[in-house]
């Protein structure tokens, strides 16, 4: 089966074509650096790595570029609010660019610890202001741009097909929507292309330009990036959900209005959001949990991978304690069937010999080329990871596979799923008992809040999922202890 994408251009399923075969141009949104990470940030970038195992497992030679936004993004994507870098910097201490290169090399760390593969090109802002100038001059030749209050905008009537993306309704927008809006902008959808009146006076910042000393609009650095590093064209461009209606919208009006080229990219692909019980995530808002946060708590990363695995990246995911738990004992459980496999064939190193070797036609003709063929179908089905996880599961359950057989397979599947399955197992098993005592201290101390917030249901579920792992609670006058039941 080929590969097919939901491309929400369209809305539809599409089997997917590259421009040129055999290659595929691919441009996920990566980081704004004034923060870590958030685990629903890190979702979108396991999304990504998934697509892109998929297609270098399909044989595509994927050229990936991933971009850092350490200039110009405000709290809120329309140009309203607070610079996001400037803020950071000021509550720190810290100078802008101190802010930067800590924030890019913790996420660097993050995306590592998730088995994430490093993008084929990582392109910062700050490094790509000629870029965005000269596609900003080519914008403004062809007649897209007006000057208003010392900044440059995009006026998006002279777009036809602007709003196509995100099936925009302007008009409706319209009414109403000034309020707090810019008031140099004609339309409340246009804008900033270049600011020059920056409303930040200590902007630290700034470069020379032909529309005066200042710095780009934040849709601007992805467009000139992408087109940099992949033509001005190119096949599959992705981010979370959240930018469809203004980030990718303004990308394409801006690309599509220098280069005159429609389609600018022809697949886009949108992950869902990652959302606390407690409601959306936010770096800005500061309410968020890190990878750290879960490592602090016990997890290992490779469990938050496995835990996202589960759920189809179009479907949003509630994240909790309690599931992720469920996560990690899964993962513990498989990794512990790998070994029992390994001890079958009598002599452990055997697990990287069968990694590093091709499936022999006896694989491909028997049960377990079926199971590996049924995980490709399901990867190559809009990146169905829970259909590809019990495929997983099936080759390893199944008696009729061979134990040499059924470990090709997993060794084969991870390659798509980077759960570092046959490495783990080689390098043998972290240390479970200070990592399981650790993760329930962190579920009594998340018992003891809900209770003391009176959510009674969320504390017993708490109790419930430790008793399935035969973890008992005895509530005491002052704090909870526990023991093996
Ligand atoms: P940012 O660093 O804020 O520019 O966001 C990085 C990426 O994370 C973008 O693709 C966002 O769309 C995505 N994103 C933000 N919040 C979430 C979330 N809660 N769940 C999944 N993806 C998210
Ligand atoms: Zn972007």
């Amino acid at each position: 089966m080929a590969l097919t994408l939901f491309n929400t251009l369209g809305r539809t399923l599409q089997p997917f074509e590259p421009l040129m075969a055999g290659k595929v141009g691919f441009y996920g949104c990566g980081p704004t650096v004034y923060n870590y990470a958030h685990i629903g940030n890190l979702r979108a970038y396991v999304v990504h790595d998934i697509l892109v195992r998929t297609l270098r497992r399909a044989g595509f030679d994927v050229t990936h570029v991933m971009n850092i936004t350490d200039v110009g993004h405000l709290s809120g994507d329309n140009d309203e609010g607070d610079d996001k870098m400037l803020k950071s910097a000021e509550e720190r201490g810290k100078t802008v660019w101190e802010v930067a290169d800590l924030y890019t090399r913790r996420f660097f760390q993050d995306t590592q610890q998730l088995n994430i593969q490093k993008p084929t090109v990582i392109c910062k802002a700050t490094e790509h202001i000629p870029d965005m100038i000269a596609l900003i001059k080519r914008i403004e030749d062809r007649g897209f741009t007006y000057h208003a209050g010392g900044n440059l905008y995009f006026d998006i009537t002279q777009f036809a097909a602007y709003g196509e993306l995100g099936r925009l309704r302007l008009e409706d927008q319209k009414a109403g929507a000034r309020i707090g809006v810019d008031q140099n902008k004609r339309n409340p959808h246009d804008f900033v292309l270049w600011f020059t009146k920056s409303k930040f006076e200590n902007q630290a910042m700034l470069w020379d330009s032909p529309w005066g000393r200042g710095y780009p609009g934040w849709h601007i650095e992805c467009s000139a990036m992408s087109i940099k590093y992949l033509g001005e064209t190119f096949d599959i461009h992705a981010g979370g959900i959240d930018h469809v209606p203004i980030h990718h919208t303004n990308e394409i009006a801006q690309s599509e209005a220098a280069t005159g080229i429609h389609p600018w990219v022809r697949y886009w692909v949108h992950n869902e959001f990652l959302v606390l019980d407690k409601g959306k995530m936010s770096k800005s808002s500061g309410s968020f949990l890190t990878l750290q946060a879960l490592v602090d708590s016990g997890y290992d990363p490779l469990d938050y991978r496995y835990f996202l695995l589960g759920a189809h990246y179009r479907s949003q995911v509630q994240f909790s304690y309690e599931a992720l738990t469920g996560a990690r004992n899964a993962r513990k459980s498989l990794l512990d069937r790998i070994r029992e496999r390994v001890q079958a064939l009598g002599s452990p190193s055997s697990l990287s010999g069968l990694r590093n070797s091709p499936l022999p036609p006896s694989f491909r003709e028997g049960k377990a080329g079926a199971y590996l063929a049924a995980f490709h179908t399901a990867l190559d089905d809009d990146l169905a990871t829970p259909r590809g996880l019990a495929e997983l599961w099936g080759i390893l359950r199944d008696p009729v596979v061979s134990a040499e057989d059924a470990l090709r397979g997993v060794c084969a599947m991870d390659e798509v799923l980077g759960l570092n399955l046959a490495e783990t197992v080689e390098t043998g098993a972290p240390e479970e008992s200070e990592t399981l005592r650790d993760s329930i201290e962190a579920l009594i101390a998340e018992r003891a809040a809900a209770k003391k917030v009176r959510d009674f249901d969320r504390a017993d579920r708490i109790r419930q999922t430790l008793k399935e792992q035969g973890i008992i609670l005895e509530d005491r006058p002052n704090e909870t202890v526990w023991r093996r039941g």
